[in-house]
């Protein structure tokens, strides 16, 4: 292939969709991957019904619903109690979707998947081991620099995560913050929902210390559960990956003694950053490269994965390439930041009072049926601005 179309750099979960959905409109695509192999420690998974849409015009729902797990609901719970405070129910989204649901499918796969598709098309490329260092380019083309060569395409798309070689390449700024706290991702069999009666998406509030339980179908499909925490700002990384600190997180959940065993550990620093801009000339930004979020809602990755598609369609369109960063930009701002910077304020909130009429407002919202749709299509993405 001389030059193409369109070069992605970053196999993650969103360029690998921006790759696949570039070839199948008929664009010549290179994918390069830094790794030799894709990432799979525990990280996305829970998947927004727009998200599905996506996935199934791109041909690859009915192997993502087969590896993954439809969890309809969600609930939120006051840790300190162990109590149920209310529950959102996805089918009120009936006819709004043809996916009234989420899936929690692992990040990996979805890549995974995508890699095998584009391996098969004549009109795409995909290399691993392939570290990008400099993006350029003129009025003609964009030139990405990797393993002493350099590629030619009319357009790059950097999807190359939160520390993003074409970002720093373009000289974008990445304004925002990191939270002090980091989160610990504790992933066990540990069966929460025949332990506690909850569902496979649960967001339990605690002043101190919230917890976030998820079940994930795992590679051998056997399923297992990621217990998400937050850290004390002083908790060194040491002291919060230690044996002791693990089994007594996992004690503040009620899980016994005995069965205080994990299988993984994930501690992350977590940020709220957006990009100046999402386009310089022929080069874009996409998913964590253009953003990035606390994981609360499962909403950065999702959004991400928008950003692939819609770009795809623009440049095989030939459309406003302006229209890019005109509408993604704010959509990222209003409906991920804010809805994320929320989500975790109402799990972590001191203040007795604000904290039982954030409960009240919760079940309140639950119970009337136009409120709990409004919510529900805000947390899906559904809502349009
Ligand atoms: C440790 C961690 C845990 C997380 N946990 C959660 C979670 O529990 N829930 C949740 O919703 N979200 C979570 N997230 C966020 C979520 O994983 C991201 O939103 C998602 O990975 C974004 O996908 P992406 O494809 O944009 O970027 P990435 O998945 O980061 O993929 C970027 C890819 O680009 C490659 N790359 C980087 N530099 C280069 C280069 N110079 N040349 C070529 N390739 C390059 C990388 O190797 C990588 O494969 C987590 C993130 C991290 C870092």
């Amino acid at each position: 292939m001389q030059r193409r179309n369109v070069i992605v750099v970053g196999a993650g979960p969103v360029g690998t969709v921006a790759a696949l959905a570039c070839a199948r409109r008929g664009l010549t695509v290179t994918l390069l991957e830094a790794q030799e192999r894709i990432d799979d420690s525990p990280r996305a998974s829970t998947t927004q019904p727009p998200t599905l849409e996506i996935l199934a015009e791109l041909g690859l729902i009915d192997e993502y619903l087969r590896v993954g797990l439809v969890s309809r609901t969600f609930q939120f719970w006051d840790r300190a109690t162990l109590k149920l405070i209310a529950e959102f129910d996805f089918a009120r989204l009936a006819g709004e979707t043809a996916y009234p649901f989420v899936v929690q499918t692992e990040q990996h796969k979805l890549a995974n998947m995508a890699i095998v598709r584009l391996r098969a098309m004549a009109n795409a490329e995909v290399r691993m081991g392939a570290r990008v260092t400099t993006v350029t380019q003129d009025a003609e083309s964009a030139t990405v620099d990797v393993n002493q060569e350099s590629l030619v395409a009319d357009y790059v798309i950097g999807a190359d995560g939160g520390r993003s070689t074409v970002r720093k390449s373009l000289g974008i700024e990445f304004d925002g913050y990191t939270w002090p706290e980091r989160f610990l991702v504790i992933t066990t069999r540990f069966d929460f929902q025949a332990a506690l009666g909850c569902c496979l998406r649960n967001y339990m509030a605690d002043p101190e210390e919230w917890t976030n339980l998820f079940k994930v179908a795992g590679d051998d499909l056997k399923g297992r559960w990621r217990a998400v925490y937050n850290t004390r700002a002083e908790e060194s990384d040491a002291e919060a990956l230690s044996d002791a600190a693990v089994r007594a997180r996992l004690s503040r959940i009620s899980v016994p003694e005995s069965e205080r065993h994990y299988l993984h550990l994930n501690l992350y620093a977590v940020h709220q950053r957006v990009a100046k801009s999402f386009r310089i000339g022929r080069i874009f930004l996409c998913g964590d490269a253009a953003h990035v979020n606390n994981p609360i809602g499962g909403l950065g990755l999702n959004s991400g994965i928008h950003e692939a598609w819609h770009l795809a369609n623009l440049l095989k369109s030939g459309g406003d390439l302006d229209s890019y960063e005109r509408i993604r930009r704010p959509l990222n701002i209003k409906y991920v930041q804010e809805q994320t910077i929320a989500n975790k304020k109402r799990l972590e909130e001191r203040d007795p009072a604000q904290r039982a009429q954030r409960f009240e407002e919760l079940r309140a919202m639950a119970d009337d049926a136009k409120r709990h749709k409004a919510f529900l299509m805000r947390a899906a993405l559904l809502e349009k601005s």
